[in-house]
């Protein structure tokens, strides 16, 4: 390690959340962090990564929303488990250029993200790259006696919900494409992009509570997420197209024909929820939990495939066209460099 390497892990060391307490027994500056489980819990961990051209936009992008939006995305994954929050981990690779400003404000968004989820950082690598790469470990625990919130144990007969807005970060996305994310009247139309809220208190409620079949977040739309919790517990789904939360486009963008069925469908990025609820637990559900709606969308049922009912009352298969890193573009270039090229402005 480089004297201007420790230097960069200083800096993310002093702004973010990272001294010694709770799971933490001894922090960064050894060659490895100790953690200890409280009693009576188990460890959940999953991994994420977080890269240019690929995940976002680096000059389209404020540093502030990639260090937020990084570690809000990973942490989503320990809310679709039910978990809590404790440790994470961080791999930077980031270019020369982007080690003075940028990096700072990066820290700042995602200092802010981890005291908001009451994560601790417990250690981290840096390097020098092309282009920023990240890679975020998140450690979450469970007690015991509490249930997880798995994919597979959805059953026929189960209701199937989502919280909060669909599409709503795809509209976002689409404006910043478009080259229409720097009119002020539509900032509040990219905050769901920039700075998604993992279900955190929901799913640790539907854990606790046991009101959940199966559940996973919301990372790459509906359609193909609905499908792999389906795959996951061998059953069938039938969904409704006029009862999804859709976004609501503002007439100011209908010169933009976007269709938000469409959005709410196949969009990515909005990380609420979408769970199975038996039918015996359905009234006990809240309608609401704190601000965020919870939607019943459709049923569980037997045999393989999600169908959707469309408005005019007709059933047909539902396509999985949410995001998929491994769908070729035409230049064979990541998706959002391949549709940035589109952007009217720059
Ligand atoms: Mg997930």
């Amino acid at each position: 390690m480089t004297i201007a390497e420790d230097n960069l892990i200083e800096r993310i060391r002093r702004k973010v959340p990272s001294a010694p307490g709770d799971s933490l027994l001894l922090a960064i500056g050894d060659d490895a962090a100790v953690l200890r489980a409280k009693t009576n819990r188990d460890w959940v961990i999953t991994c994420d990564q977080f890269i240019e051209d690929v995940h976002f936009l680096a000059n389209r992008y404020p540093a502030e929303v990639v260090g937020y939006k990084s570690l809000a995305r990973a942490t989503s994954d320990i809310a679709a488990m039910g978990a809590s929050p404790e440790i994470f981990l961080l791999s930077l690779a980031i270019p020369q250029e982007r080690t003075g400003k940028w990096l700072n404000e990066m820290i700042g968004g995602m200092a802010r993200a981890a005291r908001k989820f009451g994560l601790r950082l417990a250690g981290g690598d840096t390097s020098r790259t092309e282009k920023i790469a990240m890679s975020i470990t998140v450690m979450g625990t469970v007690g015991h006696g509490d249930e997880l919130l798995r994919r597979d144990g959805a059953g026929p007969g189960d209701a199937i919900f989502v919280s909060g807005v669909l599409g709503g970060a795809e509209l976002g996305l689409r404006l910043i494409l478009r080259g229409e994310d720097n009119h002020k009247k539509f900032r509040r139309l990219l905050v769901p992009q920039f700075y998604p809220r993992p279900a955190l208190e929901l799913g640790q409620r539907l854990a606790r509570k046991r009101f959940a079949s199966a559940a996973m977040d919301i990372s790459d739309g509906v359609s193909i997420d609905l499908q792999r919790l389906c795959k996951a517990s061998g059953v069938g789904a039938r969904i409704y197209a006029e009862r999804l939360p859709l976004v609501a486009v503002p007439p100011e963008l209908r010169r933009l024909q976007f269709d938000a069925l469409e959005l709410g469908l196949h969009g990515g990025e909005d990380y609420g929820l979408l769970f199975t609820v038996p039918r015996r637990m359905i009234s006990r559900l809240p309608q609401r939990f704190r601000a965020v709606g919870l939607t019943r969308i459709g049923e569980i049922v037997g045999g393989r495939g999600v169908k959707i009912v469309g408005t005019d009352g007709r059933e047909s298969g539902l396509k999985a066209k949410g995001w998929d890193h491994f769908r070729l573009h035409p230049e064979g270039i990541p998706r959002l460099a391949y549709e940035a090229r589109w952007v009217r402005r720059n």
